[in-house]
């Protein structure tokens, strides 16, 4: 694997793979040392034009579990505030020796520009580009997902059969695009539901099923709930009436969680809205995955860093 850009275009086989080697990287975590010396030598930059908490400090937690060099650098009081062009800053990161970047931009399809560019030689991870995709976060949705669902027995498995409801907002998520064509194409069945006006227009041509009524989708008992932020920050226009009318429709209260089957999976890829899309009685149930959502985001990205700068693997995406 030379670069992550996308899950749209993974193969189920290349799929499986990463999260096979993050089950690997998770064991590795259980030991004493929770080190491998793997990446000695490399140089992994975390390059992040928008802000971040959970992606960059799991990438830095990963890149030094695999004993690599991290250096961090975020726009804000970097000379990109001076107007330095993604070029001048990616040529800085080569004369550097970065043998691989984490790339967050707030403009989708960034990581593609500098991953075809020939301006830095370096295999490129997108870790969030605008609206468009977030492959690592999808990766440890599934891998979160496959170890509920098959615990230690998880590997070499896809999610067959699996019914995936995610809810809210779709437009603006990259959480949500990477995550119909990861979970679509490891078997999973996934369906969309949100307010019309946060329904992308080209909805028709994804691989899932829409709805508009998330009560009537949660009848349905769907083996997992996966809640998206609201995210305010992409949003120029009034999308529902308040934040008090979409809580009571679209928002997973108490009284949703306690009608889903005991088994069924709350999701949430942060930060979250407690109050708004989801309850802190559904953040903090036992059948939400947050905090392991988080711990199993350092293992698939272990696994992401190990494939591209030391392991043999087709090119995804
Ligand atoms: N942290 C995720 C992202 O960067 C989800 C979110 O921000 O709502 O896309």
């Amino acid at each position: 694997m030379r670069h992550l850009l996308s899950t749209r275009g993974i193969t189920r086989d290349q799929a499986v793979q990463i999260l096979d080697v993050a089950e690997d990287m998770a064991d590795v975590a259980t030991r004493e040392v929770p080190r491998l010396p793997v990446l000695r030598g490399k140089t992994v930059v975390n390059l992040f034009y928008e802000d971040s908490t959970r992606t960059r400090i799991s990438f830095e937690a990963a890149a030094k579990r695999l004993s690599a060099d991290v250096i961090n650098f975020s726009a804000k009081g970097s000379s990109v505030s001076k107007g330095e062009s993604l070029k001048d800053t990616a040529q800085t990161l080569a004369a550097m020796g970065a043998d691989a970047v984490i790339i967050r931009h707030q403009s989708s399809g960034a990581p593609e520009v500098l991953a075809r560019s020939g301006w830095i030689d370096a295999g490129i991870v997108n870790a969030g580009d605008g609206t468009h995709e977030h492959p690592t976060q999808a990766l440890l949705d599934a891998f979160t997902i496959r170890r509920r669902i098959h615990g230690q027995a998880a590997r070499g498995k896809g999610l067959e059969g699996c019914r995936v409801t995610i809810v809210g907002d779709i437009l603006h998520s990259r959480v949500a695009r990477s995550n119909v064509w990861l979970l679509t194409c490891l078997g999973a069945q996934v369906s969309l539901v949100a307010p019309a006006t946060l329904m992308p227009l080209a909805i028709g041509e994804w691989p899932v099923e829409v709805d508009y009524d998330l009560d009537h989708a949660l009848s349905a008992g769907p083996d997992v709930v996966m809640m998206l932020r609201i995210q305010a920050e992409r949003m120029h226009d009034a999308f529902f009436p308040n934040a008090r009318e979409y809580s009571r429709q679209w928002g997973l209260d108490d009284e949703r969680l306690a009608r889903l089957p005991e088994s069924s999976m709350v999701m949430h890829p942060g930060p979250m809205n407690r109050g708004l899309e989801i309850s802190a009685g559904a953040a903090d149930s036992p059948r939400s995955t947050v905090r392991e959502q988080v711990a199993n985001g350092v293992s698939v990205r272990m696994a992401v860093l190990y494939l591209l700068l030391a392991g043999a693997m087709e090119e995804a995406a």
